[in-house]
């Protein structure tokens, strides 16, 4: 392995810099050749690929989104287009890829793998949602731009003693609902993982009311029902005072937490040392704190499991 490519594609997330940082010095501290493909699959069918020096990966490491640029394309996800893609690669002399994105991008990394074009996948989404790795980068930062924004609402909430609904990202997981609503001390989360009944939780809020509580907060996830339609389920079963949030793209933005950052630092080095070894097809991950990898395909065959023990403690908490 002479010369690597680094990709980001799909959703951005706080942190891809820094794992391209990674990818890039780790390249070249291992005197390996790295170029950056501009803009995800779509920019790599057109060729928009040029040489990363040391230096071009110098300042990024505390910036959110991806200097690379991400994009999404439909032609590649067609064996034509990913023909392409390889012949471009070729044109370029590159001879391994590494892909940070979330499982749509490692879709793409599995189908030019498939072709002999070896590739790792790097997890880099807000959502938390690819299976294989405790966290992907991204999530830390996420969470804590959604605990801010509950910690403001907070405020405002027990000055006017209402409810408010928090509706977070995360796709079809319920990572960032869950883990900011525990962080947050929100009254009540929904998860796609579990069902509502909104009986349940129009009781429980009363409840709190006459206990002399000054506000709930609920945080929706994306993936079970829009805030706003909740809000209005919510009013059909009680009378109060009800206000949504809808957090939306501020979740992706801001500077990488320490942790997002030294996550993405280990996972892009750690896909380089893969590529060295010889070890295409597959995906790094972080478990227990420790580096894995395992194969991108059985990976995609798989399902992300929430911590369902997670939820139950935060159900504890907020009786
Ligand atoms: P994410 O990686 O964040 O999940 P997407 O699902 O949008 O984002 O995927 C990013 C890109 O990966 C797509 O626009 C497409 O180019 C590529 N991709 C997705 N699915 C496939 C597939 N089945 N085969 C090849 N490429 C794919």
């Amino acid at each position: 392995m002479k010369r690597i490519g680094v990709l980001t594609s799909g959703g951005d997330a706080p942190g891809m810099n820094a794992a391209i940082r990674a990818v890039v010095r780790k390249g070249i501290f291992h005197d390996i050749e790295v170029y950056g493909v501009i803009g995800g699959y779509a920019g790599l069918m057109k060729g928009k690929i040029e040489k990363l020096e040391l230096g071009s990966v110098g300042d990024i490491i505390h910036r959110g989104g991806t200097f690379l640029y991400s994009a999404r394309s439909e032609e590649f996800k067609t064996k034509e287009g990913q023909q392409k893609g390889i012949e471009q690669l070729k044109k370029f002399g590159i001879d391994g890829l590494v892909v940070i994105g979330g499982d749509g991008s490692y879709r793409g990394a599995k189908a030019l793998t498939e072709q002999g074009f070896p590739c790792v996948g790097v997890p880099g989404t807000i959502d938390n949602d690819i299976p294989g790795t405790e966290f992907t980068i991204g999530f830390d930062t996420a969470l804590n731009t959604v605990i801010d924004a509950i910690d403001k609402i907070r405020d405002t909430a027990s000055s006017h003693e209402r409810t408010f609904v928090v509706e977070v990202m995360g796709r079809n997981a319920g990572d960032i609902a869950l883990w900011a609503g525990l962080a947050g001390g929100a009254e009540t989360i929904l998860i796609p993982e579990d069902h509502y009944d909104m009986t349940d939780i129009a009781n429980r809020l009363k409840k709190g009311h006459e206990r002399g509580k000054k506000h709930s907060i609920i945080v929706v996830a994306e993936g079970v029902v829009s805030g706003y339609e909740f809000a209005k389920q919510l009013k059909e079963e009680t009378d109060f005072d009800t206000r949504v949030t809808v957090l939306g793209h501020v979740q992706r933005g801001g500077s990488p937490t320490a942790f997002d950052r030294v996550l993405a630092s280990r996972l892009g080095a750690r896909a380089v040392e893969l590529l060295i070894e010889g070890k295409g097809g597959r995906a790094v991950g972080m478990e227990k704190n420790q580096l894995v990898d395992y194969d991108i395909i059985e990976a995609l065959g798989k399902e992300h499991t929430l911590d369902m023990n997670l939820y139950k403690l935060s159900q504890e908490l907020s009786i």
